[in-house]
């Protein structure tokens, strides 16, 4: 009998088995896939990471703990983390984002900011045609993750401490103290946690995967046709952007390190509260709403071609009120539910594994909040 059995490798389940055999237990994992791919909701390579947690404050010390954790293994040579800061940009008739709360809670909690707007915004920031009214509050010490790096290093180290990891095998069903395979073999565990990410309804009694549902957006890839250098990190942050009509674009600057000698490109999204899909059967065809949205970029930020050199799907996992789920099936004995993580779960990941590693060793976690539980559905 292992100790844990993590089903799903990416995001949160390399980072759980990572820290839960740090701690000396003895865990398993097991992964459809061999993570990282681009087949879940950790692939293109960048994830904004920052303590503004404009999803909830209450989130702030998972972050935090997280991230101390991250530095106490992350290898200079191959670094997971780069500060880069990190943009909001917003009017005053936002309805996502409040700059003057963000502001607020930097004070509150002693994180570095500053604020824009207006002329100084333009002069700032050059390459961005701003609307009229458009504020920016700028996390320095924010940045982003390299989410293949962070799994690599999550998977190499969990081995290093002993854990075991099963790649392409499938996790059929769950039930107290066990899993079974898709070739019906059953491993038998005193913990299991299921993140699966977008697919994570399928292994769920029906009470639990009524409340989470995935939710298809997309990401594209814009070349740069002049001055690739103005367009890079350190000239521009990690930005979200919320336009007059409430679309909400978010931005990656060009990153030399990720161009492998192609020509310099932006990484641009767009945050969609878009209806419930089945990931297993749905188009993964982006649909003409979202490209022709996503053809607006070059209107909005200088110097970039007319059209996506690429445009790709990947899923969001949420629930209605956009918290996640992190809680343990109940009937089922130590069967925990980790999810729902609803487009910011990445940042999350390390402050997750100190969470369950705290579980799971002594009972209890300060990390594990009363906003997760399951019974708030009730
Ligand atoms: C476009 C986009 C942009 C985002 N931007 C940000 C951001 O800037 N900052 C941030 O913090 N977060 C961001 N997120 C959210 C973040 O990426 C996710 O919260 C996080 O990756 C979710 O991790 P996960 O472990 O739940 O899922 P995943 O990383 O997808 O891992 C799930 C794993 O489970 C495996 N699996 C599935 N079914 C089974 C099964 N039956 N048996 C065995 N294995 C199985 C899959 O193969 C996969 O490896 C973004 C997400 C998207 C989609």
């Amino acid at each position: 009998m292992y100790d844990v059995c993590v089903i799903g490798l990416g995001s949160h389940g390399s980072a759980i088995t990572h820290r839960c055999a740090q701690l000396g237990l003895r865990v398993i994992g097991v992964d459809k896939y061999k993570p990282p791919h681009n087949l879940g909701a950790h692939h293109a390579d960048t994830r904004m990471t920052r303590l503004i947690q404009f999803e909830g404050e209450h989130l702030l010390p998972l972050v935090e703990k997280g991230n101390a954790w991250r530095r106490s293994f992350e290898n200079i040579r191959k670094p997971l983390f780069q500060e880069a800061g990190f943009l909001t940009i917003a009017n005053k008739n936002s309805t996502h984002f409040d700059l003057d709360v963000q502001e607020k809670w930097a004070q509150q909690h002693h994180i570095r900011y500053e604020r824009f707007s207006g002329k100084e915004l333009s002069n700032k920031y050059p390459v961005f045609n701003f609307n009229d009214g458009d504020e920016a509050f700028l996390e320095p010490g924010a940045g982003f993750l390299k989410t293949s790096a962070c799994i690599d290093t999550n998977l190499e180290n969990a081995k290093k401490y002993g854990a075991e990891c099963i790649f392409n095998t499938e996790v059929s069903a769950v039930d107290s103290k066990k899993i079974t395979l898709a070739g019906g073999e059953v491993i038998n565990a005193r913990y299991i946690i299921i993140c699966t990410g977008a697919y994570i309804n399928k292994l769920l009694p029906d009470h639990i995967s009524e409340n989470i549902y995935a939710s298809k957006q997309i990401v594209s890839w814009f070349k740069i046709t002049e001055n690739p250098v103005k367009h890079r990190f350190p000239k521009i942050s990690p930005f979200v952007w919320e336009q007059a009509n409430k679309d909400i674009f978010y931005g990656f600057p060009s990153l030399p390190e990720f161009e492998n000698g192609q020509n310099p490109e932006m990484k641009i999204g767009i945050h969609t509260e878009s209806n419930p899909v089945n990931p297993e059967k749905c188009d993964l065809t982006p649909s003409e709403k979202s490209i022709s949205k996503i053809c607006k970029t070059p209107t909005l930020i200088k110097g970039l071609y007319e059209k996506p050199r690429k445009v790709t799907t990947c899923f969001y996992t949420m629930t209605k009120d956009h918290e996640f789920i992190i809680d343990q099936i109940p009937d089922m004995d130590d069967v925990w539910v980790c999810s729902a993580c609803s487009g910011h779960g990445f940042k999350m990941s390390y402050g997750l594994a100190l969470m369950f590693g705290e579980l799971f060793t002594q009972g209890s976690s300060d990390l594990l909040l009363p906003e997760f539980s399951l019974s708030r559905f009730k």
